[in-house]
């Protein structure tokens, strides 16, 4: 990374849709090199949360900052530019690319003339193709699949097809990567590889992480801190532990 890790202040951001608050005055901060979990039982505004992280939406209200670097109202490109990359809930992936082309598109806001259209016909042209597969085969064996590079990425198990898309994210050399429910309908083995991988994301990468996700078992293992939101509001906040036990937040998950 060119720059020193920095965190990403999230602070009072407020989203309407036609009536609803879908988030109403919520902070946070993600420390730099840390997990933070957005926890919440359905329609609590968690992936309102992420788009608006990410530029998808716009909030009527409240700032987002990565370190010195305001983010509040820009455009998803320029976001993910400034080093927030994000993965999808649903599968994102061009069904018919290999692995490796997969891969490769994440590393397409880091070239220059755009190497994929040049024709690789220059020797610079031809030389920086090379890193970025260079780095693509080692974002392949981060997430253990530098044995399926050449497969079409649609063939793969499901829970390897949302490592894809979680390395395609890490290509673009993040400092913070949005990851919307990554274990959602895995296997107990997929959760596990991939929990283990989320750690290495942060423990060998140093890329922060927030994390939206409904398996608690992988929220408490994985979390350095946790936020969470019940109705847009955020109801409560701190360690895994902390928030375990906090009455507002048992509260909420039983539901009034
Ligand atoms: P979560 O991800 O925590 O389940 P969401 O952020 O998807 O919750 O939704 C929060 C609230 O905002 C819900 O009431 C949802 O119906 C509403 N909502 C989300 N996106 C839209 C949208 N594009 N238009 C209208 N309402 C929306
Ligand atoms: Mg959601």
């Amino acid at each position: 990374l060119a720059t020193a890790p920095a965190a990403l202040a999230v602070r009072d951001i407020t989203v309407r849709f036609a009536g609803l608050t879908a988030l109403d005055g919520v902070s946070f901060t993600v420390e730099a090199g840390s997990v933070h979990a957005v926890i919440g039982p359905n329609g609590a505004g968690k992936s309102t949360c992420f788009n608006v992280l990410s530029g998808v939406y716009r909030a009527a209200a409240g700032s987002v900052r990565l370190g010195t670097a305001e983010l509040t109202g820009l455009a998803p490109h320029r976001i993910a530019a400034l080093g927030v990359a994000r993965t999808f809930q649903n599968l994102a992936l061009p069904p018919h690319a290999t692995v490796a082309d997969s891969l490769l598109l994440g590393r397409h806001r880091l070239t220059r003339a755009g190497f994929l259209a040049s024709g690789l016909r220059l020797p610079s042209a031809a030389r920086e193709a090379r890193r970025h597969l260079e780095r693509v085969r080692e974002i392949a064996e981060f997430i253990g699949l530098e044995k399926e590079l050449e497969r079409p990425a649609g063939a793969l198990p499901y829970g390897q097809q949302k490592l894809v898309e979680l390395g395609r994210a890490l290509c673009m050399e993040p400092q913070v990567l949005l990851l919307d429910e990554p274990v959602a309908g895995m296997t107990a083995d997929e959760r596990q590889r991939t929990a283990a991988v989320v750690a290495g994301v942060r423990d060998s990468l140093g890329i922060s992480i927030v994390l939206v996700e409904h398996d608690m078992g992988v929220v408490m293992r994985l979390a350095d801190a946790v936020t969470v939101l019940d109705f847009g509001r955020r109801i409560a906040g701190g360690t895994p532990a902390e928030v375990q036990n906090d009455p507002a937040v048992v509260q909420a998950y039983l539901g009034a």
